[in-house]
């Protein structure tokens, strides 16, 4: 099962193998997460004159959702092939109002994931993994998750008719945990942090009794990270084919920032897209209580030290970030920079963000916004280059953030009188 190679391959797939981020060693496209040579990370690689003869006609002319994208994604060329909830397409939002209150003089925009069918990006990477995992022949889906991944593994699983089982941290919102359970898969809370479940899963994926299982961000990782491009060629085909200047993006392990990177970079080595002048940079947000990867940039190392996260952000809260290294490299070589956000911060920016554009966000939405503001008032995002800002997720299943902080302006009795009482008039 595990040795399985995705087949038929080199007919309609650009991909042609897995590639070591360490030490460029090659493997070909197989149900592995790590080198067997350095033990880094696997990444797909891509054949450059396959992803060259994609054309935006082609693209154009594909499905409202990711899959529009296949020529330049691992797996999902054939439609009766996919293991999907069709996600993407999602708004990009004009954000005027917001852009005035934080002090961006250019365009800003806000790629509203929210919108994907379990309501958070990871519908994008599941469909990519599991679609993968079929082709590689496993017949049970899991995770390690901080709560959107459960949310999305469970949804496909449940589409897909495939048994599934997602390993959560036993501490997370209740409509996390609510908005998975009711697909009706296992749910394992494990009485620990997400690094905890995280290597529980890394031992589970080795035993015999979870041979036939992909765990999307462990043993078929390397398709599950190539998801997140999708949200870098959505944005550069919603700009007219144009990458933004600058742009924003939550961190837990770090990969979808990478990846977005990498999404760009392909556009423009493939001719699909123009690059801004001077080139893209990428912003990195944290919160407060988890962030590794942002105080590795600040001190100036590529020394990521573990922590034990706390806060509210708990989407984000990977306190050994995967992708760290690879996210710091991103934002180093396109002079972007990183930065992160308290409680306090992350909930007075959900209600900044749903005030000036009408997009309720979760808290990581709320890290992303209040560290964009951050960073214009700090001087190192420019106000006057085009920038977007991703919100990632969906803030009905956080409700607790702002819970005590919002609710009726009035409460009155039904009647005229009353209303006028209570200054409803005037
Ligand atoms: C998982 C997640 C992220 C970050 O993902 P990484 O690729 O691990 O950095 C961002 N936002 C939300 C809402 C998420 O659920
Ligand atoms: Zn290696």
């Amino acid at each position: 099962m595990t040795s399985a190679v995705i087949a038929p391959l080199g007919v309609d797939s650009p991909a042609r193998g897995l590639e070591c981020r360490g030490c460029g060693a090659r493997f070909p496209l197989a149900a592995q997460h790590a080198c067997y040579e350095c033990f880094g990370p696997l990444e797909v690689w891509y054949d450059a004159d396959s992803l060259a003869k994609v054309t935006r006609a082609q693209i154009e002319a594909g499905p409202q959702n990711i899959w529009r994208y296949a020529g330049l994604l691992p797996v999902g060329q054939h439609a009766a092939d996919r293991v999907t909830l069709n996600p993407g397409l999602t708004p990009l939002v004009r954000a005027d109002a917001l852009a005035a209150e934080i002090g961006l003089r250019a365009p800003l925009w806000v790629k509203d994931d929210s919108a994907n069918p379990t309501h958070s990006f990871k519908d994008r990477v599941v469909s990519v993994a599991l679609t993968a995992a079929k082709a590689l022949g496993f017949t049970r889906y899991a995770c390690a998750s901080t709560g959107n991944l459960a949310n999305s593994v469970a949804a496909h699983a449940a589409r897909a008719g495939v048994p599934s089982i997602v390993f959560i941290p036993y501490d997370l919102e209740p409509g996390k945990i609510i908005t998975t359970a009711v697909y009706g898969g296992d749910v394992v809370a494990i009485e620990g942090s997400y690094d905890d479940v995280n290597r529980l899963c890394s031992e589970l994926v080795e035993t015999d009794e979870f041979e036939d299982t992909a765990f999307v961000n462990v043993n078929v990782r390397p398709f599950y990270a190539e998801g997140s491009k999708t949200l870098g060629y959505e944005v550069a085909e919603q700009l007219g084919w144009r990458i933004p200047a600058q742009v924003v993006i939550p961190m837990a392990s770090g990969e979808l920032l990478t990846k977005i990177d990498k999404a760009f970079e392909e556009l423009v080595s493939s001719g699909l897209a123009v690059a801004p002048e001077g080139g893209w940079k990428v912003f990195g947000a944290q919160s407060l209580g988890c962030n590794p990867i942002a105080t590795a940039l600040h001190a100036g190392t590529d020394v990521i030290t573990p922590v034990k996260p706390t806060g509210i952000a708990k989407s984000l809260n990977i306190g050994d970030p995967a992708a760290g290294l690879y996210a710091l490299e991103a934002v180093r070589r396109t002079g972007g920079w990183m930065d992160y956000a308290s409680d306090d911060e992350i909930r007075d920016a959900i209600r900044l963000l749903a005030r000036t554009t009408g997009i309720f966000a979760e808290t990581a939405g709320g890290v992303t916004t209040a560290v964009t503001a951050k960073l214009v008032a700090s001087g190192k995002l420019d106000p006057d280059l085009e920038t977007v800002v991703y919100n990632t997720g969906e803030g009905l299943k956080t409700l607790e953030a702002v819970a005590e902080l919002v609710g009726p302006t009035y409460r009155v009795r039904p009647s005229l009188k009353a209303a006028r009482e209570a200054g409803l008039l005037g």
